[in-house]
């Protein structure tokens, strides 16, 4: 796969110009430099090049890049008309705000199960997205081909419905817990600590009330 070979950091900026392309093209723009691009997306232009050189001849000297080309070739490229199917592990507070949350709108992520231990929230349907009890993980996980899940268990919870995930075949996990789980090393793990993403920004604002701010806001 083409993908295998570009660089992660390459990889992870292929959404936001897919995401620019699809307002330019929206907009009935045929065309785009990479200075323009870079202007809008605050990227270094020389940074744009070189990612666009590792997908191949995308584009001509002085004329920029074709919207429309570019955007078919990220399209099939991220293969954004497939949805990824997505679970996530305790149905609280935070688990219920992403369930509501729409991902499939604009991303093509779905999360089509929920899972808990609380008799009360087994069999629920919150916003068309069914509760099981964890008994089914490995059931549910295989009837819709999910490799992905959300974890928003209490922190006491995390590395026991870890390992159920890693026994039911998931392959990635975006931990919401503060817990640092242990996982084979085919397991990829993204972690989100929003406790801690607050207190930073608390910091940078007490101790670089402007520069920081400003960058944050701009960024
Ligand atoms: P609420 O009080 O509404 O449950 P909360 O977000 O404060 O919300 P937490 O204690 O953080 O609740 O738990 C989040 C969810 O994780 C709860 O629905 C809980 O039942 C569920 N949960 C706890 N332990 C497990 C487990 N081992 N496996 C799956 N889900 C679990």
């Amino acid at each position: 796969m083409a993908d295998q070979k570009i660089p992660q950091v390459t990889a992870k900026r292929l959404p936001l110009y897919y995401r620019y392309l699809e307002k330019l093209h929206a907009i009935g723009k045929q065309r785009v430099s990479s200075a323009a691009l870079a202007e809008a997306l605050q990227i270094d232009p020389a940074t744009i090049r070189r990612d666009f050189s590792y997908l191949g001849e995308l584009g001509k000297k002085g004329y920029g890049y074709n919207v429309n080309y570019l955007l078919q070739f990220l399209r099939d490229f991220l293969r954004q008309d497939e949805v990824t199917n997505v679970v996530l592990i305790g149905v609280g507070n935070l688990g219920t705000a992403l369930l509501r949350y729409n991902f499939y709108r604009s991303h093509n992520t779905k999360i089509v199960a929920g899972f808990d231990i609380d008799e009360g929230k087994i069999g629920m349907d919150i916003d068309g997205v069914p509760v099981y009890s964890m008994n089914r993980l490995k059931e549910v996980l295989e009837l819709h081909s999910v490799e992905v899940a959300i974890l928003t268990v209490p922190v006491s919870a995390a590395q026991s419905t870890t390992d159920q995930l890693v026994n039911a075949g998931i392959r990635g996990i975006l931990n919401f817990t503060p817990a640092r789980l242990n996982v084979p090393s085919h397991i990829r793990i993204h972690h989100i600590d929003l406790t801690v993403e607050l207190q930073t920004l608390i910091y940078f604002l007490k101790n670089f009330p402007t520069n920081e701010s400003k960058g944050e806001q701009n960024g």
